[in-house]
């Protein structure tokens, strides 16, 4: 398993987990609250800022580090599968054709045409570290013929991303950026190592997985994500994309996967859910126990909080923690201050900072 990457921005210790900034920040946040985190990255999405600001005004800003302010780590994910999401929720949204996703912001205006050479070019405009190449995602109910026209426009796609990359990189001076592929190919076995094959052959830094991580119940498709893995090289960084909640990133990680992302801890702070480790269970051998019973709920806003002066968890070494009580946050919440939901998710990042410190310590 691969233990840490050499970005532009410096060194990515592995297994990481980024929060999501889709549109260059994290919500509730700025750059100093998830430094404070010991958030190593943040995920934001190539086709929402080429949408806005626009990735030529990032450019002139110098960047997403500078325009955004944040000195770690920045992976852009294509938007391939927000696109993809969208057009099969409206087709009023746009076409996938064969060379490029044909698209309407907002239904209105003239379409965008997104090719994966502009997805690549923005990507440099933005000063990635980890740029991912423009896919074609489905749904894993969706029959076979859609699964393998996936497929086979995303290795087609990957093949131009990695021309354009090619060209673009010999630009870059110090650490270059990395390029990582997507690996499709829906609940079909087959389809999936075929893409995995087609894919190396391309010659990728690192795999995604592509697709919905999770049923409609939010179960996690663990198979699929076994046959992805089983499709992704060894030697090569393992992405999850999408995923998840603590029981399910362990789960994963023991399963290959070292690099991660997902709405669901900042999501959960402003629903006033907040993690907390299980005595004891704040270490190395806790974290992987199979059962993923090693953590809790606080919910903020129940009666035993209300006159509960110790912090959120009392294993946790948040700025948060470290300052407020229990019965502090539930007081923000109640009258409605906007400090409420920023402390919440400054804490609940945390929590998965030390999550991902002590699954590197166990395996
Ligand atoms: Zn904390």
């Amino acid at each position: 398993m691969v233990k840490e990457l050499t970005l532009p921005f410096g060194t990515l210790k592995l297994p990481a987990f980024f929060p999501d900034a889709t549109l260059g920040v994290v919500r509730c946040l700025d750059a100093a609250d998830a430094l404070d985190a010991c958030c190593p990255g943040l995920e934001m999405n190539t086709w929402h800022l080429y949408n806005r600001p626009g990735a030529k005004l990032i450019k002139a800003a110098g960047g997403l580090r500078r325009f955004t302010g944040w000195q770690g780590a920045i992976l852009t994910d294509s938007g391939g599968f927000q696109l993809y999401s969208q057009i099969r929720e409206n087709p009023d949204y746009g076409e996938i054709r064969e060379k490029e996703i044909l698209f309407r912001p907002d239904l209105k205006g003239e379409k965008v045409h997104y090719t994966p050479e502009k997805c690549i070019q923005a990507q440099f405009n933005y000063s990635s570290d980890i740029m991912m190449a423009l896919d074609l995602c489905t749904h894993p109910n969706d029959p076979i013929e859609a699964q393998e026209r996936s497929v086979y426009l995303t290795v087609k796609w990957g093949v131009r991303c990695r021309e354009e990359y090619d060209r673009l990189v010999k630009n870059v001076k110090g650490p270059r950026p990395l390029l990582f592929g997507i690996v499709q190919g829906g609940a079909d076995r087959s389809v999936r190592m075929k893409c995995g094959e087609e894919l190396e052959k391309i010659g990728f830094d690192g795999y995604g997985f592509g697709g919905w991580p999770t049923d409609e119940n939010g179960k996690l498709y663990k198979e699929v994500l076994q046959m992805a893995a089983d499709a992704m090289p060894d030697n090569k960084v393992k992405y999850a994309m999408g995923v998840g909640r603590p029981e399910e990133i362990a789960f994963l990680y023991r399963m290959g996967y070292s690099l991660f992302d997902c709405v669901i801890p900042s999501r959960e702070a402003r629903h006033m859910r907040l993690y907390a480790f299980l005595p004891g269970q704040d270490t190395p051998e806790g974290v992987i126990r199979e059962d993923g019973k090693f953590y809790r709920f606080v919910y903020i806003m129940d009666d035993a909080c209300t006159r509960d002066f110790d912090p959120i968890d009392p294993t946790c070494d948040c700025p948060v923690c470290q300052k407020y009580s229990k019965a502090f946050l539930q007081h923000l919440f109640r009258v409605g201050d906007s400090a409420a939901m920023r402390l919440a998710t400054i804490h609940n990042l945390r929590f998965y900072s030390r999550l991902m410190e002590k699954l590197g310590e166990a395996l």
